[in-house]
């Protein structure tokens, strides 16, 4: 009986051993093998994208297109940077559509931030003007900083942070009439002020509004005809 109990918890032991064993087994032949594989991706991604930018300083666009063709193959995430340089190649390479998409995915990654942003706004345009004769310029409107929404005067209580209670109309108290005569109660709402806190603008005395200037787009867009010459490189 007490042979058995003991054999069991042998074989128990050997199972759970032999289990864990197994499963060290798996991810030291499928982890690190991923890892390599990733690591692998990356080195390859970064000898391109070297040589695709070197093709460019060399002003070879072709063979850059290229590496960026290899590159799309990759399965990475790309560096913001890179729809940049992309972008800059199909200009040269008189795709200017590719090259429109691609700087202004730049600029919707990077906005204002990336390092290229002047260069991709300027190229952007280039390639509208290759694509329709004119290019639409955006400048911040200065009135409320490009936030669409400017502070003005509450509507409400005009400027002044307070309502006149509409239940005392300011007087504070209330008249009421019964068989004794007239009385007076302090007014529940403005509890005898005549006045309470602005609803609207919680006594701010202002309120944040659309900007009337820009109509709430935060820009100004305005149409530029091309004089292609003048974009030249
Ligand atoms: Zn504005
Ligand atoms: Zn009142
Ligand atoms: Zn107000």
């Amino acid at each position: 009986m007490n042979q058995s109990v003991l054999v069991n918890q042998f074989i128990n032991l050997k199972k759970t051993y032999s289990g864990l064993l197994y499963f060290v087994f798996i991810l030291a032949t499928l982890f690190p093998q991923t890892l390599l594989a990733q690591d692998d991706t990356r080195l390859i991604f970064k000898k391109y994208y070297a040589q695709a930018i070197e093709a460019i300083e060399q002003k070879k666009y072709a063979e850059a297109e290229n590496l960026f063709k290899k590159i799309g193959r990759l399965d990475i995430t790309f560096p913001d940077d890179l729809a940049y340089f992309y972008g800059y190649t199909q200009l040269n390479l008189g795709k200017y559509v590719q090259a429109k998409a691609a700087f202004e995915k730049y600029l919707t990654l990077r906005t204002d931030t990336g390092r290229y942003a002047g260069f991709a706004n300027h190229y952007l345009h280039l390639a509208d003007c290759n694509i329709k004769g004119h290019y639409f310029e955006t400048t911040t409107c200065d009135q409320c900083h490009g936030k669409g929404k400017s502070e003005t005067q509450c509507r409400t209580c005009k400027g002044k942070g307070t309502e006149v209670c509409n239940i005392c109309f300011g007087r504070g108290v209330l008249k009421t009439q019964d068989n004794f005569g007239e009385k007076f109660e302090t007014c529940k709402k403005c509890v005898g002020t005549g006045y309470y806190t602005c609803s609207k603008c919680q006594g701010k005395s202002n309120e944040l509004d659309k900007c009337l200037i820009c109509d709430g787009k935060g820009f100004f867009s305005i149409r530029k005809e091309c004089n292609l010459l003048e974009h030249k490189e």
